[in-house]
């Protein structure tokens, strides 16, 4: 089981994401971001999104969830 928490990527939020299929689990937080943190996702830069890409891949290949950097 995968826990993946907006937190995680730097939003003031408490949206979770749990699955078992880190496909599903980044498709879930895709959409989040872009229904709930539209102005900031649209915002961002590109750099910055492939940040937000990658420290997902990280988050999920972690698969605790704990947040503990
Ligand atoms: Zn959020």
């Amino acid at each position: 089981m995968k826990v993946l928490k907006c937190r995680d990527l730097g939003n003031n939020c408490n949206f979770i994401v749990t699955g078992n299929n880190a496909d599903n689990i980044k498709n879930d937080i895709l959409n989040h971001l872009r229904k709930d943190h539209t102005d900031s996702f649209f915002n961002m830069s590109e750099e910055d999104k492939a940040d937000t890409y990658h420290r997902i891949d990280v988050l999920l290949s972690r698969g605790c969830g704990c947040g503990a950097l």
